[in-house]
């Protein structure tokens, strides 16, 4: 079997397509492979299908999967075609190896996609020596066709959260369906107008602002507006996720301000504090007991507060929880640390909506969840430069997207 013949195999290129020529240099780290189409060859129009002969021919390369070390490339002279149907025009033909437009083939792409979901897109760009603005106009483009095909018509109940692409920068809102535990909607922003802008890709996509039941939500004015506004049949949970994180951020500034007071007690101790305690080692329990029993910290008492906090969601039904919550918030509002009464004061002026949660029995676990591989991500690509990146990235991550069905490859 010659060369050309076997690459044509191998590549799944068949007739009127054939391998013409093979071209190896070891010593520019690359081969190139030649395809052609037999002389008199006719091909589908793009636009209605029909038969239709050759006009003229574009060049065109494209960047395949690595042959060994080595890159390798596609070259073939592409035709446009006069379609025998008018009003078709002369249009240019796709190829069974790549998508129109792209200059990766299918394969290739196929790759990238998948190599995306764990890995950094900078990184993935230096191994195929590609930029990584060609990359991620590539998973762009996936995230957008895979998108199109989306139905959220059953969609009731939803999430939303925010995040900063970098730290501290570029916000960006994401709505989830808590019951298919997906990402439905990524935008930038954490303002109301998310809410306007998420409607408008739910409309698009088949479902309704009044099927919505039930919004989980952090405490942000600005989505407890919107969706009071735009969604009028939801009733507001702020989830435990969130509430949570709350009085662990309180916790973080009052242990971080007390360490500088106390270096020697307090040094290295963020982790044992903001960990939950069943999450930390026998040795990490006993240096938190220590500095517990050494002297009376402030730092202390809101790890306290934080424990019986999240002690209320262990509460069996909403009159066990309220009862809990009372109890806290008695505490919390007489504790001699102002960031806790302030939080007493926050958790007051959102108190239905915090145990609202024990009667809609919204998932928590799943928000949570989805944020930590969120933030892995982010972490893994050092914060995102541009945050349409991060939404593109959460897409593939978490928006369980059917891909494959977009890869129509060579059989
Ligand atoms: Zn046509």
């Amino acid at each position: 079997m010659q060369p050309e013949q076997l690459f044509g195999m191998a590549l799944g290129i068949v007739s009127p397509w054939e391998v013409k020529e093979i071209s190896f240099s070891k010593e520019a780290n690359r081969l190139d492979i030649y395809i052609d189409f037999q002389k008199g060859a006719q091909f589908p129009c793009p636009v209605c299908g029909a038969l239709a002969s050759v006009h003229d021919t574009t060049e065109k390369q494209w960047r395949h999967l690595n042959f060994f070390q080595y890159e390798a490339y596609l070259h073939a002279r592409v035709p446009r075609v006069t379609c025998p149907n008018s009003g078709c025009g002369v249009k240019l033909v796709t190829v069974p190896w790549a998508r129109a437009g792209s200059g990766f083939t299918l394969l290739f792409e196929a790759l990238v996609m998948t190599m995306a979901r764990e890995m950094p897109v900078n990184v993935i760009a230096r191994l195929f020596n590609v930029t990584d603005t060609r990359l991620w106009r590539l998973l762009d483009a996936y995230v957008e066709m895979a998108r199109t095909k989306e139905d959220f018509s059953g969609v009731t109940r939803i999430g939303i959260d925010e995040t900063a692409a970098k730290r501290g920068h570029d916000y960006v809102s994401f709505f989830f369906d808590l019951d298919r535990k997906k990402l439905l909607f990524g935008t930038t922003g954490k303002d109301s107008t998310t809410i306007n802008r998420f409607i408008a890709d739910l409309e698009a996509h088949g479902g309704k602002p009044e099927q919505i039941t039930d919004a989980a939500i952090d405490m942000s004015k600005a989505f407890i507006k919107g969706v009071k506004e735009q969604l009028p049949n939801a009733v507001v949970t702020f989830d435990p996720f969130h509430v949570v994180r709350l009085i662990n951020d309180c916790l973080a500034k009052v242990r971080a301000e007390e360490a500088r007071q106390f270096p020697d007690v307090l040094r290295k101790s963020r982790y044992l504090f903001l960990k939950n305690p069943e999450h930390l080692t026998l040795e990490q329990q006993h240096q938190l007991d220590s500095i517990i029993d050494s002297q009376n910290l402030k730092s202390t008492e809101a790890y306290t507060h934080k424990l019986n906090l999240q002690n209320v969601y262990f509460a069996k039904s909403r009159p066990e929880a309220e009862a809990l919550l009372m109890h806290w918030h008695k505490k919390a509002s007489r504790s001699s640390i102002a960031q806790i009464n302030k939080l007493a004061n926050t958790v007051k002026e959102h108190w239905n909506g915090i145990l609202s949660h024990f009667a809609s029995k919204l998932t928590s676990g799943f928000l949570e969840g989805i944020n930590s591989l969120i933030q892995a991500a982010k972490a893994r690509a050092r914060g995102y430069r541009n945050p349409k990146n991060l939404i593109t990235m959460a897409y593939i991550i978490a928006g369980k997207l059917r891909f494959n069905s977009l890869y129509p490859l060579p059989t």
